[in-house]
């Protein structure tokens, strides 16, 4: 199985096709591409936005850097980064409600600022 990350030119030429090779999702067994154009910078900066919860810009940026599709920019960005958070973070010391995520450093429900309890997962790509 190769995992031979995909150019900008064949990203233009599988059309609506979706991936077939890459990282396979044991989840929902679909392939999660590697992109030869996507940086270690890029793909700090797409992380980043992903922790500010902002997954649309992240979309865009993914696209605008590889030159993907939506429906692949969406795969790989669901993949990188739970989002929408799979695993709801711990309940808000102030309100109650779960966190976003595990390294949420605000709620969102009632804006209340904290420090995370739990340590920074590092990859979150299965
Ligand atoms: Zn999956
Ligand atoms: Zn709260």
């Amino acid at each position: 199985m190769s995992a031979r990350p995909y150019t900008r030119e064949e990203l233009r030429a599988v059309g609506d096709s979706m991936p077939s090779r890459g990282k396979l999702c044991s989840r929902c067994e679909r392939f999660i591409p590697e992109f030869a154009e996507l940086t270690p910078e890029a793909e700090a900066r797409i992380r980043e936005l992903l922790r500010n919860q902002r997954p649309v810009t992240a979309v865009q940026e993914l696209r605008a850097v590889t030159g993907c599709s939506l429906a692949w920019a969406k795969l790989w960005v669901e993949h990188v980064y739970p989002w929408p958070a799979t695993r709801p973070g711990p309940p808000c010391p102030s309100c109650g409600q779960p966190l976003a995520t595990a390294r949420a450093k605000m709620c969102i429900k009632c804006g209340a600022r904290f420090t995370p309890a739990v340590p920074p997962q590092t990859r979150s790509v299965e």
